[in-house]
């Protein structure tokens, strides 16, 4: 085993996460492999991060590309890389400015902010407060675990963040009965990751845009983790025909390099100016190059049509077999390649048979196996899948 490859028990990380014992040192498509050659199938994708698998050509080249040229650069300079992704996006978006963060939470704050601010500004000053929903998940930050509201999250980090406030899921009713005078913005993601992969209806999403444009507020996506092509469009928002002010972005952006984006109309990002807001290392340059090699390839003709016909294969192989095993899976759940499968047996037992069987899933909320492969699965990676997902529940006792 090399050095790098060798995971110490008496470990000097903070123990934050419960790991498997299990280490890669390399990857290529949708596969990874360990150290003494063992390869697995990765339905994981780094939780959605690894759109475009691992090891993409296009990216590493341009990764070392920009490697020997240009690290970092402070953003009191212009970054032609940043200009140039956030023109991309935005021209592919509902959106006319963006601002860049390293991760998911950062660019969820920076729509926060921005929320408050656009109402300190232009609307009213009272307004700082945000709906959320149950089963909501936008990071680890103080305010992004108020924003989140689970139980789990919170626990022992008094005092929690003020200014959120929770309302069902899909429920409108609910929503417009929870605003007050105090009500400045809707924070909601098109389809739930952490909280059970649910996917948000299109006249939900509408009928957001409807009530925030009759109250005044600022409606804000966080598509940290349904963005960037997973549900089989650049945003998963746009299945409905809804314009947000706000969405946050960021997992699959960089394609494993860790970048963020939040994402807004002028009429609400004209709230920002000099010394608002800022980041060290948002929008670095090799960030940027990264991003910008993303959407080369996300943005190239059949991409997306792509997405679906594999989603489309997925989920009818996943559904057949539910059939076959109603008593360990129900209910699909999920957009696109963001695909929930509800567990009758517990969802983790499921994701550790898969693991001894080299095909490794992720779980979610509400006892979900959560299948997020590369966007560029294959059907033969698709088949192999099934045949583990067979194969463990042939041998379920
Ligand atoms: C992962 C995730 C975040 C947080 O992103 P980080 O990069 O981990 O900070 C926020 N919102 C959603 C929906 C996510 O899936």
């Amino acid at each position: 085993m090399s050095a790098s490859a060798q995971v110490s028990t008496s470990s000097a990380l903070m123990p934050t996460y419960a790991r498997a014992d299990l280490a890669f040192e390399c990857g290529e498509g949708c596969y990874l492999f360990t150290a003494d050659g063992r390869r697995y199938l990765d339905f994981a994708s780094g939780i959605a991060v690894n759109g475009l698998g691992h090891s993409h050509p296009h990216l590493v080249a341009t990764l070392k590309e920009q490697a020997g040229k240009l690290w970092h650069c402070s953003n009191l300079y212009r970054i032609p890389g940043q200009e140039r992704l956030a023109r991309r996006l935005a021209d592919a978006s509902f959106a006319d400015k963006v601002f860049f963060s390293n991760s998911g939470a950062e660019a969820i704050e920076c729509g926060l902010k921005l929320a408050r601010k656009y109402q300190d500004d232009f609307g009213d000053k009272k307004r700082f407060r945000v709906i959320c929903t149950e089963g909501a998940f936008h990071g680890r930050t103080l305010a992004t675990i108020a924003a989140g509201g689970q139980e789990k999250h919170l626990k022992g980090f008094d005092p929690i963040v003020d200014g959120f406030d929770r309302v069902a899921y899909g429920n409108l009713n609910e929503l417009r009965a929870a605003i007050t005078p105090e009500t400045g913005a809707i924070l909601v993601e098109p389809v739930q990751g952490e909280g059970g992969m649910r996917a948000a209806s299109d006249d939900y999403l509408k009928g957001l845009r409807t009530i925030a444009d009759e109250f005044g507020l600022v409606l804000f996506f966080d598509e940290v983790q349904c963005g960037m092509g997973r549900t089989g469009k650049l945003f998963a928002h746009e299945w409905a025909g809804v314009k947000p002010d706000i969405v946050a972005t960021a997992k699959a952006l960089g394609g494993g390099f860790p970048v963020g984006a939040c994402l807004a109309n002028d009429k609400v990002a004209a709230a920002f100016g000099p010394g608002n807001h800022g980041s060290t290392f948002g929008g670095n340059p090799l960030a940027m190059a990264v991003g910008n090699a993303v959407l080369d390839v996300m943005l190239e003709e059949g991409f997306f049509a792509r997405v679906e016909r594999m989603s489309d294969l997925l989920r009818s192989r996943l559904a057949a077999l539910a059939r076959r095993h109603p008593k360990l899976f129900g209910e699909l759940r999920g957009r696109g390649l963001m695909i929930g499968i509800k567990c009758e047996v517990p969802n983790t037992e499921v994701m550790n048979r898969l693991r001894d069987r080299n095909v490794l899933v992720v779980t979610a909320g509400d006892n979900v196996l959560r299948l997020l492969p590369p966007l560029v699965v294959t059907e033969a990676e698709i088949a192999e899948a099934m045949d583990a997902l067979d194969a463990v529940a042939a041998g379920w006792t």
